[in-house]
């Protein structure tokens, strides 16, 4: 429930309010905002009766929010949310950011080369799975803890924040001491042990849509983040389930302006799981930004040919270099400096 104050209403009568809510057994959170100040109440299994609150000083309407999203919600708060990973600022305003790395951390020499070129052409961030969730037991599943330390020494190197996955809530307390950022994979949108662990910590989250999780259902996932408390949460639209098998996915770029109108949250677009092949990668991450996500997630590699996972959807170093050229015009076309 949102209880929207007049725009005359007293500082006390906001307090006022704020006793009554905490007196009915649920959390009061206001949410000041340049016209008039809002009251979200919290900690509610259903509709909550609102005779004691509709005469009020003060208040002049409530809203029932039945989403099973409320924090992530617009309507609980208005302004755009600004993620910071480690001094790099992902959202809305904020020129888009490009993370670029491979699938995987496969070898200290991939990595390095990796990171120092994606820096040199200008990204903003490494990418580079540690724990792969892979779709058989019998592939590659990545160099867990020396693979994150690997990871690390890259990002130092070429100075670039890291993205990495994070698979199992045992791991948050690792993973979180070397990643900047910790992503979440579409496998484990709805791991809810896991997404609860990460409303604990004080780094920022990546999560991205499960591929065939509902808008509603997505932003109902960053509520599990956000109500333990971390708000720095960017979610990732990386291309859903459908009938077409032509592509490895079916990239849903309508949600990019869909989740800003629902969502403060920054979105992030990742083309290169959307469409598993390298070819539409740039045509689809130029897309994703016209359409105004906050940033593009795009797998590079130095070899994709023997690239341990992801391979055929990897840019060569080539490739991604003239991406980066045809992205830094168009964020200049788009009023970015
Ligand atoms: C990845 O980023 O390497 C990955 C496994 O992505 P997704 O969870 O989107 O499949
Ligand atoms: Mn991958």
């Amino acid at each position: 429930m949102l209880i929207v104050m007049n725009h005359t209403a007293t500082q006390a009568d906001v307090d006022a309010i704020t006793e009554i809510v905490k007196e009915m057994g649920f959390r009061a959170e206001p949410i000041p905002g340049s016209e008039r100040t809002a009251i979200g109440v919290l900690g509610n299994h259903g509709y909550v009766d609102d005779s004691k609150i509709l005469d009020l000083p003060g208040v002049q309407r409530v809203i029932h929010v039945s989403k099973p999203y409320k924090l992530v919600s617009r309507d609980f708060h208005p302004e755009d949310t600004i993620v910071d990973v480690a001094g790099v600022k992902v959202g809305q305003g904020c020129r888009p950011v490009v993370v670029g790395g491979p699938c995987a951390v496969e070898s200290e020499e991939q990595i390095i080369k990796t990171a120092l070129f994606v820096k040199k052409c200008g990204a903003d961030m490494l990418r580079g799975g540690a724990f792969k969730p892979r779709t058989g037991p019998h592939t590659f599943q990545g160099l867990r803890e020396e693979g994150l330390k690997l990871l690390a020494k890259a990002g130092k190197e070429s100075g670039l924040p890291i993205v990495t996955e994070i698979m199992s809530p045992d791991n948050v307390g690792l993973v979180a001491e070397y990643a900047d950022l910790l992503q979440v994979g579409a496998r484990n949108m709805q791991n809810f042990d896991l997404l609860r662990e990460l409303g604990k910590i004080r780094k920022p989250v990546l999560l991205k849509r499960g591929m065939s999780a509902t808008v509603e259902e997505f932003l109902a996932a960053a509520e599990y983040i956000l109500a333990e408390g971390n708000d720095q949460v960017i979610l990732c639209e990386r291309g859903i389930r459908t009938f077409e098998t032509a592509t490895r996915n079916t990239l849903d770029l309508s949600v990019v302006p869909l989740i800003k109108e629902m969502s403060h949250l920054p979105i992030m677009v990742d083309p290169s799981h959307a469409t598993g092949k390298r070819s539409l990668v740039s045509p689809m991450a130029k897309a994703a930004l016209v359409s105004g996500a906050d940033g593009v997630l795009v797998e590079v590699h130095p070899e994709p040919e023997k690239a341990l996972s992801d391979g055929p959807q990897s840019l060569t170093f080539a490739g991604f270099d003239q991406l980066m050229n045809e992205i830094r015009l168009l964020t200049g076309f788009l009023g970015y400096r």
